[in-house]
């Protein structure tokens, strides 16, 4: 048995986190640690679920303000997830373990199509499964893809690693008074307007009762950690 507070979580990392200290595109060392941090997690016991998001490659608003339809702009945001995750199932092999990415359009020469029950059985099959191309429609963020997935998989924790140690009342980066919150209500974040997610991520983990922790994925072995019970970072909705 394992000593696991968590038995099945979804790791929702931004496509920025893959950047390093490049302005664009993926740092193979950044994949390699971070990779490393999931298969730690993994051994110890946990089924393990990834969404990346695209931002390192394109964002389809971004797209939208330079002229672009905006549809287009965000189906070419859901490939570049689809191309970040081929990259982190690379990583993942390369270290040993074993991984399905899955996509919400369907580009089935590169990767699985998603199926719900197919995603479950790799999950108890010890497999690291990445959930690429967000929701799979537009004007929707992988933020939202990542609830949903969460929820679907019935998972007992969704993880959002962040460059930010937790939620705070203002941005620590401009207010040095700024104070963190260990633990915070959904009504909480609404009522007092924190960002912790876009809106419509945020109303799927509350309408499902589905906590979610916001941490610094910075720091070794904080994913191990996490999993093991300790408070790092902010919970919100949850009960510890
Ligand atoms: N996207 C989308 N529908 C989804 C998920 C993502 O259209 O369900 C597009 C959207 O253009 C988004 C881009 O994919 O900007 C990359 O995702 P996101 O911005 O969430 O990436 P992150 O900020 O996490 O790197």
């Amino acid at each position: 048995m394992s000593d696991l507070a968590y038995r099945r979580v979804l790791l929702k990392l931004s496509g920025e986190a893959l950047m390093g200290d490049e302005d664009y595109g993926i740092d193979p060392k950044v994949l390699t640690r971070l990779g490393r941090e999931v298969i730690e997690a993994h051994e110890a016991g946990a089924e393990i679920a990834l969404v990346i998001g695209g931002g390192n490659i394109f964002r389809g608003a971004g797209l939208a303000a330079g002229g672009m339809d905006r549809v287009t702009g965000d189906q070419m945001g859901m490939l570049a997830t689809v191309i970040n995750a081929l990259a982190m199932q690379d990583a993942l092999e390369k270290l040993g373990a074993k991984c399905r990415v899955m996509s919400a359009l369907k580009i089935n020469d590169v990767c699985e199509d998603y199926i719900r029950r197919r995603a479950i059985r790799h999950l108890e099959k010890g497999r690291i499964t990445i959930f690429a191309a967000g929701t799979g429609n537009p004007f929707f963020t992988t933020d939202s893809g990542a609830a949903l997935r969460a929820i679907e998989i019935n998972a007992n924790l969704l993880l959002k690693a962040t460059k930010v140690d937790g939620v705070y009342d203002k941005d620590p980066e401009q207010h040095p008074d700024a104070v963190k919150f260990d633990n915070l209500s959904y009504a909480d974040v609404l009522s007092r307007d924190l960002r912790v997610m876009d809106t419509a991520a945020f109303a799927l983990c509350r309408d499902a009762g589905l906590p979610l922790r916001i941490f610094d994925m910075a720091q070794p072995g904080v994913l191990l950690r996490i999993l093991r019970g300790e408070a790092i970072g902010t919970l919100v909705g949850g009960s510890r």
